[in-house]
């Protein structure tokens, strides 16, 4: 069993294609800019089977096309790697994609073992500078940089996520080093820059939190042009969603 928060059906933002997203419950990283803070405790969410995932995933095969399939997220679904290989085995032997979107900050034996089922990473990494990574995440980033090598190592088709967040992640220095640090990765396939917005602003006071980011404005089409354009010069293909 698996602790989920909420399902997307149809989902058009995670991953190749139309998808069923799962958003798994916990986080263990606490970004400030988190459109989903009620996924960060892991103590609330509803638990999923493999039979409960395996008949939603049949009931959309209609809708996924060539590319579609199923994506885990979150929260960080790797917290629940060991739970997840039975649902990832089913879903690859009833010939489904699969797609794990994750900050990569966990990599044990399950999570490589699950890594065997899953045909596409989503890897958010939130800043190449170790301090202002600790800044806007709460911890350092050095585990997300390792699973990155990893995925490298193991030839895994990864797609980078990258939440470009003005004054905090948008320097151009930052920008030039995760260029430069993806692009002899074979394996990544593209980098999609993720336009920073308040949307889950009203969670946070729902859940009793402060909005630290109160005062940080919505990208500029400027800010997004020049960022494509930084990335852009390591060779991989970037797009802005
Ligand atoms: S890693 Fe993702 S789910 Fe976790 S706090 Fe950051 S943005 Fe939210």
């Amino acid at each position: 069993m698996i602790n989920v928060h909420s399902v997307e059906s149809l989902g058009t933002y995670d991953g190749p294609g139309i998808r069923l997203v799962l958003f798994l419950q916990g986080c263990n990283f606490k970004c400030l800019y988190c459109a989903n803070p009620d996924t960060i405790e892991p103590k609330t969410g509803r638990p999923y089977g493999a039979d409960d995932i395996l008949k939603m995933a049949r009931n959309q095969r209609p809708f996924f096309g060539k590319k579609g399939g199923v994506t885990v997220s979150g929260g960080e679904p790797l917290l629940q790697a060991r739970a997840l290989i039975p649902i990832f085995k089913a879903l690859k032997e009833d010939g489904f994609n699969t797609c794990i979107d994750t900050n990569g900050s966990v990599l044990t034996d399950a999570v490589k073992e699950l890594l065997t089922y899953t045909d596409l990473v989503l890897l958010d990494i939130k800043q190449m500078d170790e301090e202002a990574h600790q800044a806007i995440t709460g911890v350092k980033n050095h585990l997300t940089l390792r699973f990155a090598t990893y995925l490298a190592e193991i030839g895994k088709p990864t797609w980078i996520r990258y939440v470009l967040v003005p004054g905090y992640t948008d320097q151009q220095e930052h920008l030039h080093q995760l260029g430069a640090f993806v692009k002899d990765m074979k394996n990544v396939e593209k980098i999609e820059i993720q336009p920073y917005h308040k949307l889950g602003k009203h969670k946070y006071e729902a859940l009793g939190w402060q909005y630290q980011l109160e005062d940080v404005e919505m990208n500029t089409a400027e800010q997004l042009t020049k960022a494509k354009k930084i990335l852009s010069t390591y060779g991989k293909e970037v797009v802005v969603n």
